[in-house]
């Protein structure tokens, strides 16, 4: 034991001398050259790669050592394995021909922009930490608010992720309806169960921060919505006025400018008005629209937001920031930092009680410098660039729309809302509604059809040649195409349209392939057919 103890202080001694500190200037110099032209050829060349991986689970861990190295290893053999490794076993979201979720913010200049915070790598806990994080973060958020056009009542913070933002702000609400929550807890107060209202399209954030805040998830009321998957501002008041019957306390509602599955909008001017007359807590979740606000013909998504005490945008979702980077505004910020403020002894030094230190505005201390990506990719494509590539998102999306309408094997599942289209392939439920029985066979087909539509997006995503995803509306399967990457064009756009018109046919059950209408045999020209032919 004694001897394997100084054996092992004597190589780290040789071990030392030579490796101590960091890589040497030049030799790192050559390895980010090396990695600047990596960069930039994956950049180039990524519609050469598939899209997705077809593996099964473990194909990553089986292509690696299960220990870590005990001896330091050059930066070229771990590149050699990223290549090797890693790039073929990605969803690459940033491909021109990922057509999944809401697309992706990958851009040129959002790269530059991750590049540069790394060497920087500060902790903006305080304002004495890192002077320009902190004021540079103020500085997006507040270019950010003029964008959307929000009112200058609101003060921002930025957190990694719409579901952390979300939290912020019930904890807010929270505050606000039970008062010494955050000095006395929830517990033992003989308080009322406290109710969060959102529609049945509302993201799962909403559960989520109730679970976060010991409100309970089964206090989230879904409300629902109507033929465009808005929320059925009659119903929320019934369910609010039941609740109050029954002795529960109205504590916040979330409505949702640009739901995950459909990007729907809720009619955010009547669900603010009912939360101003009964006092309850307005949220709104415009983590995919918000950025869409910008555009002035998408003007009326801003409508009610005045009436909100908080709104909720992923920059990361629409305003192409490279993930993570989510902007929580509230009216009044300070309301944010008095449910959370805290300043332990060792912090004291390095807070500037003038000055913002964001560790007060919610549960994280160690912060990184999030703000400066945003800057250098705002900068780079200035709100012009940003409105144009999200209008020209629009714009495809309306022209898949219209594909989708002129083929009778197909229908939509929604009205097309900003990049989103849902639609669904009818199997033999198709072509014509009118004809007699086809209601029926429709409803018999519906199962199937829910399987085939399942299947469609399996297949095209295991093929690696696109990537979109699927999700349930009123009980119905569909495909779901977000677009947002800036590489994708209208080429790709028919290329992937024609895959989804490939691969739906072949997905179609042979009971199901329609028979041709003239089975005229050309090799017997005179030969007879029955009349049943
Ligand atoms: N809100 C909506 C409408 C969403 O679609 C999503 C995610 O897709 C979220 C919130 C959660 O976003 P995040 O991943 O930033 O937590």
């Amino acid at each position: 034991m004694r001897a394997a103890i100084m054996q092992e202080r004597q190589q780290g001694s040789q071990r030392n001398s030579r490796q101590l500190g960091d890589t040497p200037p030049e030799e790192f110099r050559r390895q980010l050259h090396e990695l600047a032209d990596w960069i930039a050829d994956f950049r180039e060349h990524i519609d050469q790669l598939l899209v997705a991986p077809n593996d099964t689970p473990g194909a990553v861990r089986g292509q690696l050592p299960k220990h870590a190295p005990e001896e330091g290893e050059p930066f070229e053999k771990i590149l050699t394995d990223v290549d090797r490794v890693i790039v073929p076993r990605m969803v690459h979201w940033s491909h021109p021909m990922f057509l999944g979720y809401f697309g992706w913010t990958s851009t040129a200049p959002g790269i530059l922009g991750e590049i540069l915070s790394a060497p920087l790598n500060v902790n903006a806990m305080t304002w004495r930490t890192c002077p320009a994080a902190t004021e540079l973060e103020t500085v997006v958020i507040e270019w950010l608010r003029q964008w959307v056009g929000l009112s200058d009542e609101f003060e921002g913070v930025v957190y990694d992720t719409a579901s952390v933002g979300i939290m912020h702000a019930l904890a807010i609400a929270r505050e606000e309806a039970a008062p010494a929550t955050r000095k006395l807890g929830l517990t033992d107060r003989d308080l009322p169960r406290f109710r969060i209202y959102t529609s049945d399209q509302a993201h799962s954030s909403a559960e989520k921060a109730a679970i976060a805040l010991g409100l309970g998830e089964e206090n989230v009321i879904r409300i629902p919505t109507d033929d465009q998957f808005r929320i059925d501002v009659n119903s929320l008041g019934q369910s609010i006025a039941e609740d109050l019957r029954n002795g529960f306390q109205p504590m916040a509602v979330i409505a949702t400018v640009g739901t995950t599955s459909t990007a729907g909008v809720d009619p955010v001017p009547d669900i603010g008005n009912l939360c101003r007359e009964a006092k309850i807590w307005l949220h709104i979740d415009a983590a995919y629209g918000g950025g869409f606000a910008m555009l002035p013909e998408c003007e009326w998504m801003r409508n009610g937001w005045e009436l909100a005490d908080s709104i909720v945008i992923n920059p990361h979702k629409t305003v192409f920031v490279p993930l993570d980077f989510s902007v929580l505004y509230v009216r009044d910020l300070a309301r944010l930092r008095r449910v959370f403020s805290l300043v332990p002894e060792y912090l004291r030094g390095d807070t500037v009680d003038a000055e913002k230190n964001y560790m007060d505005y919610g549960i994280q201390l160690g912060r990184r410098f999030r703000a400066l990506k945003a800057w250098v990719i705002w900068r780079s494509l200035g709100r012009a660039g940003v409105v144009a590539r999200l209008r020209e998102q629009i714009r495809l999306a309306n022209l898949l729309a219209d594909w989708i309408k002129k083929d009778d094997r197909f229908e939509l599942a929604a009205q097309p809302s900003m990049g989103v289209i849902c639609f669904r392939f009818l199997g033999d439920a198709a072509p014509s509604p009118r004809a007699a029985g086809a209601a029926r066979r429709r409803a018999a087909s519906i199962d199937g059809n829910d399987k085939i539509n399942s299947d469609i997006v399996e297949r095209i995503n295991a093929s690696g040649r696109a990537y979109l995803t699927q999700t349930k509306l009123r009980g119905r399967t569909v495909m779901r195409i977000g677009l947002g990457n800036v590489l994708t064009t209208e080429e790709h756009l028919r290329k992937g349209w024609e895959i989804i018109r490939e691969t739906a046919e072949a997905a179609r059950p042979k009971s199901q392939i329609p028979k041709p209408k003239c089975q005229t045999n050309f090799n017997q020209p005179n030969s007879k057919r029955s009349k049943r032919d």
